[in-house]
């Protein structure tokens, strides 16, 4: 019997609204947030069956600035809650690319991430 896996985790990201009169932390200008939501996805067959590693995205509209939202604000924002959005809750994602190492396994492991991917310990 041949068994083919056709299976494998990919990335999604869609914009989920814009949040209007802010003032742009990078460069000072009165702007707005395009906000989107990122996830990992693990899929079979086409069909996604669970997802992971939901991050919510900003981007400034005056600078194209990049910057990962606090989660639980995105959440808010997604349902239309109108979550007041202040700089606090921004963190620039130049840091996000950074890279630390496991503690379990060494592995260089993407500082977005909770629990390393490769043998599970929390980082
Ligand atoms: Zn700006
Ligand atoms: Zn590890």
């Amino acid at each position: 019997m041949i068994f083919f896996f056709v299976g494998g985790a990919d990335q999604a990201q869609k914009p989920i609204g814009v949040y209007n009169n802010v003032i742009c932390p990078s460069c000072g200008m009165l702007t707005r947030y395009e906000i989107s939501k990122t996830y990992s996805y693990f899929h079979l067959f086409f069909i996604p069956t669970f997802r992971w590693n939901v991050r919510y995205l900003v981007t400034t509209g005056c600078c194209g600035n990049l910057y990962e939202l606090d989660p639980e604000i995105g959440r808010k924002f997604e349902r239309k809650q109108n979550p007041e959005i202040r700089n606090e809750h921004l963190r620039p994602l130049s840091q996000y690319v950074s890279f630390k190492s496991c503690s379990g396994c060494r592995a260089k492991v993407d500082t977005g991430y909770s629990f390393c991917p490769y043998c599970g310990q929390k980082l």
